[in-house]
């Protein structure tokens, strides 16, 4: 058992964990050090948004923070309202509320059990692990650990090739387009056309907002595919079944062009929903991408990563309605094609886009980024992950995915794991690929506080 624990991140993966710690027996007290990097804890960036637009996209019954508990969730709204039902979307603020009211409690039991927790608002900086024990650094400060956990979420995100720096220096272009959304209220005058990069689920979350508090904004969002995410049905799905046929098959030929066909074959022949077919692999993901070797890995990004993503992380079907009613009002328009370039044209930022073999320009006042989470170590501006690769206590996965780690979490160094330094959540996206909601963190947290608190 590791009894000094450092967790560095202060979103709702270091709360899940955290949580699962101090609801457990151990032989002997814990020592908690919870570095939550300054925001609110818990919340994260996810649950930090105060807008009612922005809702889970995931159904209230299966947001739970506690593998152990699959009602939790449902079981904390129901207190107030008992007309919510489990398959609704809710705002992700009231999911904010509940991982803050669950750490507080987990905060009480823990006390009451006699373990000791220390939250402390910084950002780490650095971090030296040797086999025995871990150091934990921010500032001038250092705390020993018997172990650590990154639970740093996804890394800052980084300006896309091609955009000059004057465009940057602009401020018309738009890096992270969260920070935008906390501080829209600093933005005056409203941009009359905004163009979005990227149309994935950010790009969902920006529309909703900035379409409802800049009513005069037209926008043109542009991707390789120009196609939103996938929408979840009114009433779920019922399930296929349990998918064991279909992965077996996949299991059996682990190549991407074959597991395309495959579950194209199996959606027709079961009569089915798709989304019940894609929802059924769901458990399966992480053995499933254990089985690829890098080729296969590689071309499942060229090739097929986006369209995987459009089908497994949809948007609620409420949210489909309000983006297809800006695309029938003329305020939101849809292209296909590759930007090359953004720079500075005058007033206005100067789009430079490709699509089958031509190039067009496209003028914008304001040019937002929304092209999803970014995880990779090698691009990235974050001291922390820095300063772990220059020393090479951690290894970069080689397909931006995140860190290399086993699948239990413990991070690789050489060719070898630490026994003590592990992750959780997005950065392990290169291990089980499935790595970023709360479906798949709740299982890690539980997987991780057993490993934590084991002999
Ligand atoms: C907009 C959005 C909507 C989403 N909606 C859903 C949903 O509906 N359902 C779902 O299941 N999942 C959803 N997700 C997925 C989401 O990633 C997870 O649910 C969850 O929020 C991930 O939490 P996290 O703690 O891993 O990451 P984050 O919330 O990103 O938290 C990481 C934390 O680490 C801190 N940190 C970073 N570096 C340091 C450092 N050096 N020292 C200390 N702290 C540090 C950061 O400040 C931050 O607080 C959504 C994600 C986003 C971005």
């Amino acid at each position: 058992m590791f009894r000094r624990v450092a967790i560095i991140g202060g979103g709702a993966a270091a709360a899940t964990l955290l949580s699962e710690l101090l609801e457990r027996e151990s032989p002997q007290p814990l020592q908690l050090d919870w570095f939550t990097g300054g925001g609110p804890p818990a919340r994260g960036v996810a649950y930090g948004t105060a807008s009612e637009r922005h809702l889970l996209n995931v159904r209230a019954a299966s947001m739970s923070m506690f593998a152990g508990k699959p009602r939790g969730f449902l079981d904390f709204l129901q207190r107030d309202d008992p007309a919510i039902a489990g398959t609704d979307f809710l705002p992700r603020r009231r999911y904010g509320d509940y991982l803050e009211a669950e750490v507080a409690r987990a905060l009480q039991q823990g006390k009451a059990r006699g373990h000791h927790v220390n939250i402390l608002p910084f950002a780490v900086d650095a971090l030296v692990p040797e086999s025995g024990g871990i150091t934990v650094i921010h500032g001038e400060e250092s705390h020993p650990a018997d172990a650590a956990v990154l639970a740093l979420g996804a890394l800052p995100p980084q300006p896309l090739a091609g955009v000059s720096a004057a465009a940057l220096a602009s401020g018309r272009y738009v890096v992270d387009p969260w920070r935008l959304l906390a501080q829209l209220a600093e933005r005056q005058p409203p941009p009359r056309k905004v163009v979005l990069i990227g149309l994935g689920l950010t790009a969902v979350d920006v529309l909703l907002e900035l379409s409802a508090r800049w009513p005069q904004a037209e926008f043109v969002a542009i991707s390789r595919h120009g196609r939103f995410p996938e929408a979840h049905l009114h009433a779920a799905a019922a399930p296929a079944d349990d998918g064991a046929a279909l992965v077996e098959a996949m299991r059996d030929a682990p190549e991407i062009r074959r597991w395309m066909r495959l579950l194209r074959e199996a959606i027709a022949q079961q009569g089915t929903e798709w989304r019940a077919v894609v929802d059924s692999l769901r458990p399966h993901l992480p053995a499933l991408w254990a089985e690829l070797s890098p080729e296969q890995r590689a071309r499942f990004m060229r090739h097929a990563r986006w369209a995987w993503e459009r089908v497994r992380h949809r948007m609620p079907p409420q949210v489909r309605e309000t983006i297809a009613a800006l695309e029938r009002d003329g305020r939101l328009q849809r292209q296909c094609g590759r930007v090359h370039a953004v720079d500075v044209a005058g007033d206005v930022l100067q789009l430079t886009v490709g699509h089958a073999g031509a190039t067009h320009v496209l003028d914008a006042d304001l040019v937002i980024q929304t092209v999803g989470l970014e995880t990779d170590l090698r691009r990235c501006n974050h001291r922390l992950v820095s300063q772990l690769l220059t020393n090479a206590h951690i290894a970069a996965d080689p397909l931006g995915l995140g860190v290399q780690a086993d699948g239990d979490g413990h991070l690789r160094h050489g060719e070898q794991y630490w026994p003590n330094l592990f992750a959780i959540g997005s950065l392990l996206r290169g291990t089980l690929w499935e790595s970023t909601a709360m479906p798949e963190i709740r299982q890690q947290a539980r997987h991780l506080a057993d490993q934590l608190l084991g002999d």
